[in-house]
């Protein structure tokens, strides 16, 4: 592949193993970037032929390895294994890039100010960082490294589908939603009006309406 890519961004591929998990057998591949982050790659049965079933996951330790339902990073991460695990084959890869990008000291910042009323946006802009730092070129080359160009890909993010198609992998989105949980549903909200994940979300329950995070955000027309 001669994409033009950031030396940062070029990935080598380093070990492998097999990972035998709740969900069923996987390999787990390390691979290192540029700037020596390890990405991991989980992939399950044979990854040649039909459109392979994947999903491009950003780590979020909160979420992933506590449980926080702030997000809904754990609910689609084991919807993603789930999936794999009952199609036979696929490949989660999973980023190391905490909090959109921002990593996990900032992103913990964030979430105190959206404890006072920011949402997730605001309160990225208010600590003059930047709303969505995350970049999927990565994955596109570790999909590549494993020889898959063809896939249908668990997302609601529009970015990941752009991002993996210039990476020259063919993209087939599948809505990717985990069902919203009273303490997330506003940040849900606020991922489909701005940064424009297609979520169908709603603004239900009227005591989460009334405290939505504009309170203090300002920059929200509606
Ligand atoms: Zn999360």
């Amino acid at each position: 592949m001669e994409e033009q890519l950031p030396v940062a961004q070029k990935v080598v591929r380093v070990c492998a193993a097999q990972l035998p998990t709740i969900h069923g057998q996987f390999e787990m591949t390390i691979y290192h970037d540029g700037t020596g982050q390890e990405h991991v790659c989980l992939s399950m049965g044979d990854l040649k032929g039909d459109p392979l079933l994947i999903r491009v996951h950003s780590e979020c330790l909160s979420g992933d390895v506590f449980g926080s339902v702030r997000c809904d990073c754990r609910d689609q991460l084991t919807r993603a294994l789930t999936s794999i695990s009952a199609a036979g084959r696929g490949i989660l890869i999973y980023l190391r890039q905490e909090g959109r990008g921002i990593g996990l000291t900032n992103k913990i910042q964030a979430y105190a100010l959206q404890d006072e009323g920011l949402d997730t946006v605001d309160a990225n802009l208010h600590l003059g960082l930047p709303v969505d730092d995350r970049s999927y070129a990565i994955a596109a080359e570790i999909l590549v490294d494993q020889g898959v160009s063809k896939v249908r890909l668990l997302t609601n993010n529009p970015h990941k589908v752009c991002e993996l198609r210039q990476g020259g992998i063919e993209v087939e989105r599948v809505p990717h939603e985990a069902t919203p949980r009273d303490e997330n549903r506003v940040y849900l909200r606020t991922k489909a009006d701005r940064l424009g994940h297609l979520l169908h979300v709603t603004a239900c329950p009227a005591t989460l309406t009334e405290s939505a995070p504009t309170a203090t955000g300002g920059n929200k027309a509606q």
